[in-house]
């Protein structure tokens, strides 16, 4: 299986040199299924234009509109193939048969029937599949989210069987921290499923988380590399319990969020409750959330969300606040979180200590702080997030 995102295919060039490397690789002896996504920056002009004709964007017929640009790319790639003597076939998400549900915009995959793709193989085809989309149940076209073609790849290369879902983007690989912020920065060789899940949620911003869920449930080797220098880049795959495991592996950052603090929240049963219930109902994704309980019988409770998502987390909020008796509600934007991850940590006290100390050194206040077994994140203001991330880079020697 092989996956090209946007900057991969994004203009015609591109696209021979893709199809350069897909013909290599059948000659090489493999058979080869191909998803693409939509070329450079087509999703995001489609939408610039749906905002431009519309206020209402009925979700079905942005997915209509969405899910063409994939077909553009799967098509010139099939004819840039043909060029080459190699007899590809394209196939929309529905051809595919990737059956979803019927959540507009953000379906889920619920069902995949490759008797189509099967066939195009046994015949020596080599089918090239749109990303990101699907059918639903009620035969409506359906879009997976953004970035969602990483998630077409893994679920079509569980179903098929395939030994590698290679990845092919406009970096080399995963990296112990974003290169842009840290020049030392390192490409991984390796790193597990588990590992690359909490990457994937802290900001890193590779692999769509889901695609990675999906690598993890099916055990499906992932390698995710450059299609510019075509060098080996880094493998994702099930943790070898033989190996030593890195007690930090890499350190991701996430300057999209903003932090909401409710204040002298009553401190009852039921209220947390129904302050994250209406949050969930706006399906807004809370991540962080501190409270502590009080000694006087008011709390304060502070969460982090996505920053796209501010106006209506605070209108929510705010409404809540009132109902349950609260004093105010507060908007903070100039936060920033770092994450250290490592499956190494479970088994190594003193990891938290070691950031703690090294962001004391750096004189960075620690605002909220949240862990797993394998995960410490820490929230401090934005204007010092890249120091941090330098900081514990070094100081883990990475
Ligand atoms: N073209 C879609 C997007 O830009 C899907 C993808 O690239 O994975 O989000
Ligand atoms: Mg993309």
């Amino acid at each position: 299986m092989q996956k090209y995102g946007g900057t991969s295919v994004a203009d015609s060039e591109r696209i021979a040199a893709v199809a350069d490397h897909v013909a290599r690789t059948v000659r090489a002896g493999n058979q080869v299924v191909v998803v693409v996504s939509a070329m450079g920056k087509t999703t995001d002009e489609l939408i610039h234009l749906a905002d431009q004709v519309s206020k209402t964007q009925t979700p079905r017929e942005m997915d209509m509109l969405l899910s063409a640009g994939e077909r553009i790319s799967m098509s010139l790639l099939c004819l840039a193939l043909a060029d080459l003597g190699v007899h590809a076939i394209s196939f929309t998400g529905s051809q595919a048969g990737i059956i979803t549900d019927t959540s507009h915009m953000k379906a889920k995959i619920l069902d995949i029937k490759a008797d189509r793709l099967r066939k195009a193989i046994e015949e020596g085809k080599v089918p090239v599949v749109a990303g990101f989309q699907g059918v639903s149940t009620s035969k409506d076209v359906t879009t997976l989210g953004r970035g969602g073609s990483d998630t077409t790849a893994v679920a079509l290369a569980a179903t098929l069987g395939a030994s590698v879902c290679e990845i092919y983007t406009d970096v080399s690989g995963v990296y112990t921290a974003d290169p842009r912020v840290v020049s030392t920065a390192r490409k991984l060789g390796t790193i597990s499923f588990e590992e690359m899940l909490e990457l994937a949620s802290s900001g890193g911003r590779v692999l769509a988380l889901r695609s990675v869920e999906f690598a993890r449930n099916f055990n499906v080797p992932l390698h995710v590399r450059s299609s510019f220098t075509w060098e080996p880049g880094t493998w994702v795959k099930e943790e070898d319990p033989t190996m030593e495991q890195a007690v930090v592996s890499a350190i991701s950052h996430e300057a999209q969020e903003v932090k909401i603090t409710i204040t002298k929240v009553p401190d009852k049963p039921g209220v947390a409750a129904q302050i994250f219930r209406s949050i969930a109902d706006r399906g807004i994704n809370v991540d962080m959330i501190v409270q502590n309980t009080s000694i006087d019988g008011f709390t304060d409770i502070s969460f982090t969300a996505p920053r796209q998502d501010m106006q209506s987390a605070i209108e929510v909020t705010e409404k809540v606040a009132k109902d349950i008796g609260a004093e105010a509600v507060y908007g903070d934007k100039e936060i920033g979180r770092v994450s250290l991850v490592g499956a190494g940590m479970k088994s190594h006290p003193g990891v938290t200590a070691q950031v703690f100390e090294t962001l004391a050194a750096q004189n960075i206040n620690i605002e909220m702080i949240s862990t797993s077994a394998i995960r410490i994140s820490c929230v401090v203001r934005e204007s010092q997030l890249e120091a941090a991330v330098l900081a514990l880079h070094s100081a883990f020697g990475l």
